[in-house]
């Protein structure tokens, strides 16, 4: 059975891998198991789940399917992205040193410094588009190198292959949040990255109606670890969660491509818009990367951010917006709109957004599956207010 799924395509693997009937009824979705604990036959006999902390079928099978669309040999599941990113950062130990992107999703630097740092981790930030600095800031006592790619807001991008040549000579882990591009678009374990990590809240489950956090790995050591990690701290995903995560899912293929198309098309206007002073999407001939991003991932996705020139012609414009919704999140069918200066990377402070290039004037957008004609008529009514 394995083998067969294995030379199934994407979108079938989507609706499929995980989501086979249910022995039992023959229902087609899979169902949701809401129960804390099992039944046992005997001392130590049970099906296989003993409690729902450590396993559960709903979301054994979320695990699974995740697993295949990464192309990982497992998947752990946790109750948000910062839940699955807390997982693994504790896989180290006090004294271990991690080198990170400096251009991260803003909750993820604020787990490092203001809690995993006071239990001895290390961490030092570094523009990890060029894979040199990565190979200058590994030390003895480096474990990890953890990196997103492309980076939020800024969309610059790093080379997985060049980085996984270095991390694999220097036997680093690399760890990639690919929550921009899913796995329909970018496969980091291909480019022989350790580990996989996803916030589900975003296009995995879709529709905005969930959180949840995935980590997949490339070795079995790092699945135990991580399935140990979901027992003995808990932060697993219920098993209603999980259901959404695999229903939303089987629509992936299908929705990526809709939102890569409207992208593209949103991306082209913004950069004709005579009020629009700079657009950072990697399907532009004139994004620094492009060459990169037509090598490393296989669409551009929906991610865009541009620059409106202050933080007045941003709130005007934000102001009117109506088919787009100005909110936090991204990945959903419905088209988000967010200023990083002042949610998404307000933790940063002035000065640290000054030193990756955060402006105020800087606003991100997560195209969604709307008709892209409707969602290119409410920006243009809305940067007349410019
Ligand atoms: C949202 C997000 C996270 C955090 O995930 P939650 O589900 O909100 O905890 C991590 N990384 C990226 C890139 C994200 O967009």
């Amino acid at each position: 059975m394995k083998e067969k799924i294995k030379t199934l395509s994407f979108a079938t693997r989507a609706i499929h891998c995980g989501q086979e009937p249910d022995p039992l009824t023959g229902a087609v979705t899979v169902p949701i198991y809401p129960t804390s604990t099992y039944v046992q036959q005997g001392i130590g006999e049970h099906k296989g789940y003993e409690y729902s902390r450590v396993s559960n079928p709903t979301r054994t099978r979320l695990e699974q399917n995740l697993a295949s669309l990464e192309g990982a040999l497992a998947a752990r599941v946790f109750a948000s992205g910062m839940a699955a990113i807390h997982a693994i950062v504790n896989t180290l130990k006090a004294g271990d040193h991690v080198v990170c992107g400096n251009d991260l999703y803003g909750g993820t630097p604020r787990l490092f410094n203001q809690v995993m740092a006071d239990f001895g981790l290390e961490f030092t930030y570094i523009d990890t588009s060029d894979a040199n600095n990565v190979e200058r800031a590994i030390r003895k006592n480096t474990r990890m190198v953890y990196v997103e790619t492309p980076t939020n807001p800024l969309m610059r991008l790093s080379d997985l292959a060049a980085i996984t040549s270095i991390t694999r000579r220097k036997k680093v882990s690399l760890v990639v949040d690919n929550t921009f591009m899913s796995p329909y678009f970018q496969q980091p374990l291909s480019w022989g990255a350790d580990m996989v990590v996803h916030s589900t809240t975003k296009f995995l489950n879709g529709h905005s109606d969930g959180l949840g956090g995935v980590v997949v790995c490339a070795h079995q050591q790092d699945a135990d670890k991580l399935a140990f990690l979901q027992k003995a701290s808990g932060a697993i995903l219920s098993p209603f969660e999980c259901w959404l995560v695999l229903r939303g899912v089987k629509t992936l293929a299908a929705r990526m491509d809709i939102h890569d198309r409207s992208g593209r098309r949103v991306a082209e206007y913004l950069s004709q818009h005579p009020k629009v002073r700079a657009v950072f999407y990697p399907g532009l001939l004139d994004h620094p990367q492009h060459t990169l991003a037509k090598r490393q991932m296989t669409g551009f996705g929906s991610m865009i951010t541009f620059e409106t020139g202050s933080l007045k012609n941003a709130n005007k414009m934000l102001k009117r917006v109506r088919v787009c919704s100005l909110g936090e999140s991204l990945g959903g069918v419905e088209t988000l709109i967010s200023h990083p200066a002042t949610m998404t990377h307000a933790a940063l402070g002035e000065k640290g957004r000054e030193a990756i290039g955060i402006t105020d004037g800087l606003v991100r957008i997560s195209v969604g599956i709307e008709d892209v004609e409707d969602i290119l008529d409410d920006l243009d009514q809305a940067l007349h207010a410019i």
